[in-house]
């Protein structure tokens, strides 16, 4: 094999890798992050979850609840200077990340509550704007 071969296999290797793992400061395990097509960010998850190791096809368990409020648009913040009352709008995603795929629910608020994709490959060079997550045993 020569050199140039062996740099391909190493892109493809990492390109394939559907999440990320996250260490705290003092380099002890704190999670992983996924990126989150339904939401364009990434979310993560602890070591609550359950992890099945594989870091091209993984499935944690339960599932994987982030919820928040909606950002508000440039029309809304022009509105709210205006001296308008907006409401802030709840935003969830729900999700089952199992084998490399991740299924909405459909308790979502985004366009994508009900459908099944694959995970994207990990951008690492992405910054990980991670959303704070909860386990969710409702399921
Ligand atoms: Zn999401």
């Amino acid at each position: 094999m020569n050199e140039r071969d062996q740099e391909d296999e190493a892109l493809i290797a990492v390109d394939s890798l559907r999440i990320v793992k996250i260490l705290n400061q003092d380099g002890s395990h704190y999670g992983w992050a996924f990126e989150c097509p339904g939401c364009d960010r990434n979310h993560h998850v602890t070591t609550g979850w359950t992890f099945n190791g594989d870091e091209v096809r993984p499935t944690f368990s339960p599932s994987v609840l982030v919820q928040g409020v909606e950002d508000i648009t440039d029309d809304e913040a022009d509105r709210i200077l205006a001296g308008e009352q907006i409401p802030p709008r709840p935003y969830v995603c729900h999700s089952f990340v199992a084998d490399g795929r991740i299924q909405y629910l459909g308790d979502c608020t985004h366009a994508m509550a009900g459908t099944t994709v694959d995970l994207p490959a990990v951008d690492v060079r992405r910054s990980t704007q991670a959303t704070e997550t909860v386990p969710n045993n409702r399921q």
